[in-house]
């Protein structure tokens, strides 16, 4: 795939943007295409072969605060993520610590509320989730990543993982009792979405 992709590729260009270089490439494609890489945070532009510099660059211009707003957000993104990765094993231990106690708390507090058991749990890093609910053994795994969240939205997923234990999948009445328990839940849902996992 990757193959057919580098031969339709005419030329390349780059174009300075106030103080931004924009990646472009050329091809024999029939539409603009902007996009912010998720990693390095480079804005990169498909065009077609017979575009003119003027027509991209006026389509720049008009999405200067998009791509702006866009590569600020994946620099922020990448920044948390990284200086996550950077812990040493005494950060780590402290962060296990913080996690530890406060999903404890929570815990014992929703047990009490929703009138159900789990059964001890386990912070783990996780690269694609916030928690999991294992509705047989009713053991739970919270994402070390938690820590770096605002402590309303651990408290979301402590609450959603217990919700599990009285519906196991994500249907209609998952999120009412998610809501019955925790009212707001669905802001606090959108508001850990800004956070990455990892
Ligand atoms: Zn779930």
């Amino acid at each position: 795939m990757q193959k057919t992709k580098e031969k339709s590729i005419v030329r390349k260009e780059d174009i300075v943007l106030g103080n931004l270089v924009v990646h472009v490439q050329y091809k024999k494609i029939k539409n603009l295409y902007l996009k912010i890489d998720v990693n390095t945070s480079e804005v990169k532009v498909s065009a077609p072969y017979t575009m003119s510099r003027e027509r991209i660059n006026e389509f720049l211009d008009n999405r200067r605060e998009w791509i702006e707003k866009t590569r600020q957000k994946v620099i922020k993104k990448n920044k948390k993520h990284n200086q996550f990765q950077e812990l040493d094993a005494e950060q780590e231990k402290k962060l296990r610590e913080y996690l530890n106690f406060e999903i404890k708390n929570y815990i014992i507090k929703y047990e009490k509320i929703m009138r159900v058991k789990s059964e001890g749990f386990t912070i783990r890093k996780m690269k694609t989730r916030w928690g999991s609910c294992n509705v047989r053994t009713h053991h739970l795994n919270f994402n070390l990543a938690l820590a770096r969240v605002p402590r309303e939205c651990l408290e979301y997923v402590v609450v959603h993982e217990l919700t599990h234990l009285l519906e196991a999948s994500h249907n209609a009445n998952f999120w009412n009792l998610m809501e019955y328990y925790l009212p707001g839940s669905k802001r606090l849902r959108k508001k850990l979405n800004e956070y990455s996992v990892f």
